[in-house]
């Protein structure tokens, strides 16, 4: 079985970083997105991973 690693640092940056832990591949992605998508050519799988910043549904929250 193979472990992903998924990182999204704190801070106001935030941008996201994948990596399989396998093959040593990884990926930074800019912040911003909404949904990233990790390939790795060892596993030959690609990763899709959907973001929600929390923090945007708290405003929501606070609005209603
Ligand atoms: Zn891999």
């Amino acid at each position: 079985m193979t472990d992903y690693t998924v990182e999204v640092p704190d801070g106001r940056e935030r941008g996201i970083r994948i990596a399989c832990d396998e093959h040593g591949e990884s990926a930074e992605f800019q912040p911003g997105y909404r949904s990233v998508a990790f390939h790795c050519e060892g596993c030959g799988v690609e990763l899709e991973v959907d973001l929600h910043d929390l923090r945007e549904w708290r405003d929501l929250g606070e609005i209603c």
